[in-house]
């Protein structure tokens, strides 16, 4: 499927009725395609320990005052295996940029999920070599998780995204070519993102062969060159769900957890009704306490 559909500067910009004819059309849409069912993923964060340097992001390596964990495979396999709420159809297993966590912990842990349940299984670990991505995937895990976080290619620089955005990309590329489902998504809200910027996230988006996109507002973390900066509001936030909606139906598109750090009173419940079909639920053990980082991962405090 291609997009026939763009929104434009006004329509990620409406505020008022224009914004309620959006954000109906946007849920209309959904309710075509989709019904009335939402899909619940849970989601287990395995490591906040990251290589990469990303200034929107609580989890990038040079905070040195983040207390970092890494979970033990047991721990996670007991709870998903034995202890998971029945809505839950598939798991998401998401970690920083942290190559020992995806071959110690998260190998072992889709290799127990496939044997041990009929779970979907998606991964969320960045930008990892091939051999182990391979190996990922012949364990069971089938849908991939990376976002390519913002298609202005000079702020994706200067903001230390991870790599380069031309290797984001072409990572997705590759990933979908080796018979990956990819989702991927956006930041909305990032310091320095322009009108023309957040337009572009759309055409990267359209352009890329994905399974689905998510949105997610811009949180300041602590200890981050951008923690004075402003928070996303949960508005246009909101605005760029429901055009993402109703520019690619058929997609995937979460509510993600951080609206409701965009908007206290309900962005969440918000969200659901703009155009996302999917809920997680956070199911990480509790005694790696969570809060929510920029990019809707979350991230130990
Ligand atoms: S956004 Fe992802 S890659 Fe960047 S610092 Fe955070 S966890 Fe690491």
């Amino acid at each position: 499927m291609i997009a026939t559909w763009f929104p434009t500067a006004t329509d990620l910009a409406a505020t008022g009725a224009a914004q309620e004819r959006l954000h109906e059309l946007a849920a209309t849409a959904t309710r075509n395609r989709f019904g009335r069912s939402v899909f619940v993923r849970a989601v287990v964060e395995v490591s906040n320990f990251c290589r990469e340097n990303c200034h929107y992001c609580g989890m990038r390596r040079d905070n040195r005052s983040l207390a970092r964990f890494r979970a033990r495979h047991d721990e996670l396999a007991e709870l998903l295996v034995n202890h998971r709420p029945p809505s839950i159809t598939d798991v998401n297993i998401q970690s920083g940029e942290d190559p020992v966590a995806a071959r110690e912990v998260v190998l072992p842990l889709v290799r127990t999920l496939r044997q041990e349940t009929d779970l979907g299984v998606s991964v969320c670990l960045g930008t990892l070599d091939a051999r182990l991505t391979r190996e990922l995937q012949e364990a069971g895990a089938t849908c991939y998780i990376i976002k390519f976080e913002l298609a202005d290619p000079q702020l994706y620089d200067e903001l230390e995204a991870p790599g380069t955005l031309a290797e984001r990309t072409a990572h997705i590329r590759s990933l979908v070519a080796t018979g990956w489902h990819v989702s991927s998504g956006f930041i909305a809200g990032l310091p320095g993102q322009t009108v023309e910027s957040a337009l572009q996230n759309f055409r990267l988006a359209a352009d890329l062969p994905l399974s689905g996109c998510s949105v997610s507002p811009f949180v300041p973390g602590d200890e981050t060159p951008l923690s004075a900066a402003r928070p996303a509001a949960l508005d246009p936030t909101l605005n760029c769900m429901a055009a993402l909606r109703l520019m690619r139906p058929d997609w995937t598109i979460p509510a993600v957890s951080a609206l409701n750090l965009a908007g206290p009173d309900g962005g969440y419940r918000r969200g659901l009704a703009t155009g996302a079909n999917l809920v997680t639920i956070n199911l990480t053990p509790t005694q790696c306490v969570t809060t929510t980082c920029s990019t809707g991962a979350t991230v130990s405090s």
